[in-house]
């Protein structure tokens, strides 16, 4: 990948911008870290954030806005209708994906929940190459089904694809062929992050967009990461090298019929979201949905600063400095644990690692929860909070039996332009450091848990009294 420098005979990589504001972050003993880590249930969701040193739980909302974003703020126009927040949040908003009826949303999920509420009936099928978990539980909430198709490359975390994030372009066609009727749209989530943050080319973009016009079906992008995405494929794909992130992001726009956008991720900011329509029927619907749930549709749901926030965003997110630096730092944090023999999903994403704690940690049955113990792990002895995806996230079932997940991951995703790289160093020195003692790594059991979403609030203990043997 391109160098993260001024000049490529440099090759450190370096933060695209200075300081200007500084939120101190707390240092703990390993003995302070013990007592809050048994406090918390072996969960670390229920750490306190001051408990946490480098907090890589998730890169949703937990970015760093720009000077420039916090002076838009100061023209904030807080009226309920009709505010020039509005039109400079449109004005950015149709600027990249130019598509006509653009309705700001408080996050994600609420712009899933129109689009749901408003195109979708009990039985209907929804495809995707892999659906986020909100969108799923939107999907389900109205009584259709969310199907994931992705290629069958991505289940393998070894084996290295540019575009792992693609969807199986010949599975949507069965599908099609079979049940068009009941699919009011099909979804492609750039970049595919239950996937492993791995992007999808424009390729794939185009021949999804091609199979959907051919079958009369719209097809929505969950735009949540659309900048990162753009960068990929500039990197990646032949045609691509001499294109902006922007130009590549208008054309990816330009093969859809509509989008769903969590602004917490590539629209730079702590809060906000959009669904974005071409179809002038269902966007009257969405407008009433979003009138009973969010706000006036000049608002919806949003503060006029964080519009004039966003509005800031969506620019920056696609500016290639900062991109460049944003994928190196997280390639390179993979490159030092594949040295050091730590396994990874390969290629690295856009937006975090993932350790192959299920590979990582042999000796730990599915049963005894290996990615959440290596989580716990990471956080005893390095003060750093990340998340597990595995058999504690999937492993329950509907009918309460336990299954365990086809990989047991651990997240470490990154926060935009809110570490720099000397924390990397410090993770990269955490991670070398357990990986070396993976051995005296031992499982948890757990020992209460709610019957939904358990991760989130489930207790453990370690089965032999300690974590570390
Ligand atoms: C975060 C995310 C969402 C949901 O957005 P929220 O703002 O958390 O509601 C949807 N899709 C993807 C791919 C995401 O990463």
């Amino acid at each position: 990948m391109a160098r993260s420098s001024v000049d490529p005979q440099f090759h450190t990589i370096i933060e695209p911008f200075r300081i200007k504001s500084v939120e101190p972050i707390r240092f703990t003993t390993a003995a302070e870290r013990e007592r809050a880590l048994e406090a918390a249930g072996y969960n670390p969701f229920n750490l306190h954030a001051d408990d946490v040193l480098i907090d890589l739980l998730t890169d949703s909302g937990t970015g760093a806005m720009s000077s420039e974003q916090w002076a838009a703020m100061m023209r904030g126009d807080e009226s309920y209708a009709g505010s020039r927040s509005f039109d400079r949040f449109e004005a950015a908003v149709k600027g990249i994906t130019g598509l006509k009826h653009i309705f700001p949303t408080h996050q994600g999920r609420a712009a899933e929940r129109i689009l749901c509420g408003a195109a979708l009936e009990p039985k209907d099928i929804v495809p995707s190459n892999t659906h986020f978990d909100t969108t799923r539980a939107n999907i389900e909430a109205v009584g259709a089904v969310a199907v994931d198709l992705p290629l069958p490359e991505a289940r393998h975390p070894e084996v290295l694809h540019p575009f792992k994030g693609n969807m199986d372009v010949d599975a949507l066609r069965l599908l099609l062929e079979e049940d068009r009727d009941r699919v009011p749209f099909v979804m492609l989530t750039v970049t595919n992050n239950s996937g492993g943050g791995q992007p999808v080319s424009m390729e794939n973009v185009r021949a999804v967009s091609a199979l959907c016009r051919r079958f009369g079906v719209p097809l929505m992008l969950d735009c949540c990461r659309y900048a990162e995405n753009a960068y990929f494929i500039k990197l990646r794909e032949p045609g691509y090298q001499d294109k902006s992130p922007r130009e590549i992001a208008q054309e990816m726009f330009g093969y859809v019929d509509g989008a769903t956008m969590s602004a917490k991720k590539d629209g730079m900011a702590n809060i906000g979201g959009f669904l974005a329509l071409n179809d002038d029927e269902l966007a009257q619907r969405a407008r009433n949905l979003l009138i009973l749930g969010e706000g006036f549709p000049t608002y919806g749901g949003l503060a006029g600063y964080d519009l004039d926030a966003l509005a800031v965003g969506f620019g920056e997110a696609l500016e290639e400095p900062y991109l460049r630096y944003r994928l190196r730092s997280i390639e390179y944090l993979g490159e030092r644990l594949l040295a050091a023999d730590i396994p990874i999903i390969q290629p690295t994403g856009g937006h975090a690692v993932y350790l192959d704690a299920g590979k990582l940690l042999s000796h730990i049955p599915a049963s005894q929860y290996p990615a959440w113990a290596l989580s716990c792990v990471l956080y005893l002895v390095g003060g750093v909070r990340s998340v597990e995806i595995g058999s504690v996230m999937f492993g329950r079932q509907p009918d309460g039996s336990e299954k365990a997940a086809p990989l047991e991951l651990v997240r470490l995703a990154f926060p935009r332009r809110t570490y720099t790289q000397s924390h990397v160093d410090y993770l990269a020195e955490v991670l070398l450091h357990v990986g070396a003692m993976r051995d005296r790594v031992r499982g948890v059991r757990i020992v209460e848990a709610p019957p939904v979403l358990r991760h989130f609030s489930a207790r453990f203990e370690p089965v032999d009294g300690a974590l570390i043997g």
